[in-house]
């Protein structure tokens, strides 16, 4: 017999857990704040599916880069100075994580998650066609600089050393594989297994095919607290009324302290905000995707559009928008692919999202030991949508009480859990 599971927070990790509960025979509802038609978080990000990504933020050399950016407004990284307890806190923990015995520890459960991750985007698509847009031609690496060609080339020695695959090449060995697009660069790493899709659509998808696996959505509705006895949670209290459950699973992204505020758990976040700008008719439009690596910008190419996000901008949880920092993007561009020009960006609305940053760079994946029926499934910061269906596959093997199939002790949501 299934059970009743209210997963809350309908964003890509929120979906993708609805998806595999629901196809293990549970009764799922998905509670979302935002109406039917929302610009949901999860909608305009770079679309990478990243097992290139296994360094964790938090890593040797990231506390002086971030203390060197802080000065320059056009910068791809910002923590906005301010008097919140829970920003030092976090600060604190970021730096004491960032450590290359943290890294080697992380590095190689990263790379799994990545991997079967990016296995389980090829089954979505062999079970319900490609309408997600996935393209599986690899990400490009882009360096102006001869210095960071270096770092990257010591990046991909890391890749190949566990197991992923990744190659250094020349501008014209980057250019073989992208002829129709103009570089100025020095140099390029090739991870040929990272991906790319158009998150809109895969949104789009999941909604659709979760409907018709049975899942409820109920739209508008925000969880503002909760009913306990014990260790167990009896009910979610909201603003249309108390919804009860038997597992409630926590997707809030950013907002997923602040929604369990009055259960008293310890999982320190703070909220990276990004833009993207998406041309619809781009002077030219790549066949892979690509990060401009000193710039920190991605570039997506979605369909016919071409998608440029970057920064991260720890500036609290708003989504105002810095125009220096959207300037900083645009900016860049034109270094690496000069056949962009800052006016091919002036009519472009910017999309602005939050990703929900642990201070190890490390999503909280599991059940807290403080009450029973509730899972945590959030802080991925740059990497949600890359990580979506691994995060869902492991809901639901939490929910099932069953063994993990993947290294998650690192990613317990109980770390930072006071004794
Ligand atoms: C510019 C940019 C580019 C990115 N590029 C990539 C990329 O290429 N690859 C990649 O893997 N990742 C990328 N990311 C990161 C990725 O977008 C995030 O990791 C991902 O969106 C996080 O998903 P989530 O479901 O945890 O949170 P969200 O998408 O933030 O969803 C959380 C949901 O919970 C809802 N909610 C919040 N509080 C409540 C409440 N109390 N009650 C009910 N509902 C609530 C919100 O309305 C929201 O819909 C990028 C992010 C940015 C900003």
């Amino acid at each position: 017999m299934g059970k009743r599971i209210v997963i809350v927070g309908g964003g890509i990790i929120g979906m993708f857990a609805a998806y595999y509960a629901a196809q293990d025979g549970h009764d799922v509802t998905v509670v979302e704040r935002d109406n039917e038609q929302r610009e949901n978080f999860s909608t305009g990000n770079a679309g990478m599916i990243v097992p290139s990504h296994f360094t964790p933020l938090a890593a040797p050399g990231m506390v002086k880069l971030g203390l060197k950016w802080m000065w320059n407004p056009r910068s791809p990284f910002y923590i906005k100075p301010r008097m919140d307890w829970g920003l030092m806190d976090w600060v604190c923990k970021f730096w004491q994580a960032s450590n290359q015995s943290h890294v080697d520890a992380s590095s190689p459960v990263l790379r799994d998650l990545h991997l079967a991750s990016r296995s389980l985007y090829e089954v979505f698509v062999e079970k319900h066609g490609n309408n997600i847009g996935l393209v599986k031609r690899g990400l490009l690496m882009l360096c102006k600089t001869q210095h960071a060609l270096n770092e990257e080339s010591a990046t991909a020695q890391k890749a190949v050393r566990l197991g992923i695959l990744a190659e250094v090449l020349s501008p014209i060995g980057t250019a073989d594989l992208e002829p129709e697009l103009s570089m100025n660069i020095r140099g390029s790493v090739y991870y040929p297994n990272d991906c790319h899709l158009s998150p809109q659509l895969l949104m789009t998808q999941l909604q659709t095919i979760n409907r018709s696996l049975g899942v409820k959505f109920v739209w508008g509705t925000e969880a503002l607290g909760w009913q306990t006895q014990g260790q167990i949670i009896h009910s979610m209290r909201t603003n249309q009324g108390n919804i009860a459950a038997d597992e409630y699973v926590l997707c809030c992204g950013s907002w997923s302290p602040q929604t369990v505020s009055d259960l008293r758990l310890n999982f320190p976040m703070q909220a990276g905000k990004g833009y993207s700008l998406t041309l619809t008719q781009p002077r030219q439009l790549p066949s892979i995707c690509s990060i401009l690596a000193e710039a920190r910008v991605a570039v997506t190419p979605m369909s016919t559009t071409l998608r440029f996000g970057g920064t991260m901008e720890f500036a609290g949880l708003n989504t105002q928008i810095t125009p220096a920092r959207i300037q900083g993007i645009i900016d860049a561009i034109p270094h690496y692919l000069p056949a962009f020009e800052s006016k091919d960006f002036h009519e472009i609305k910017p999309w602005c999202g939050l990703r929900p940053c642990s201070p190890d760079g490390l999503p909280y994946l599991g059940r807290t030991r403080d009450y029973s029926n509730l899972i945590i499934a959030t802080g991925h910061a740059m990497m949600g949508l890359s990580l979506g269906p691994i995060s869902g596959m492991l809901v639901s093997e939490f929910i099932r009480g069953e063994q993990s199939s993947q290294e998650i002790d690192l990613l317990s949501p109980d770390r930072y859990r006071k004794k």
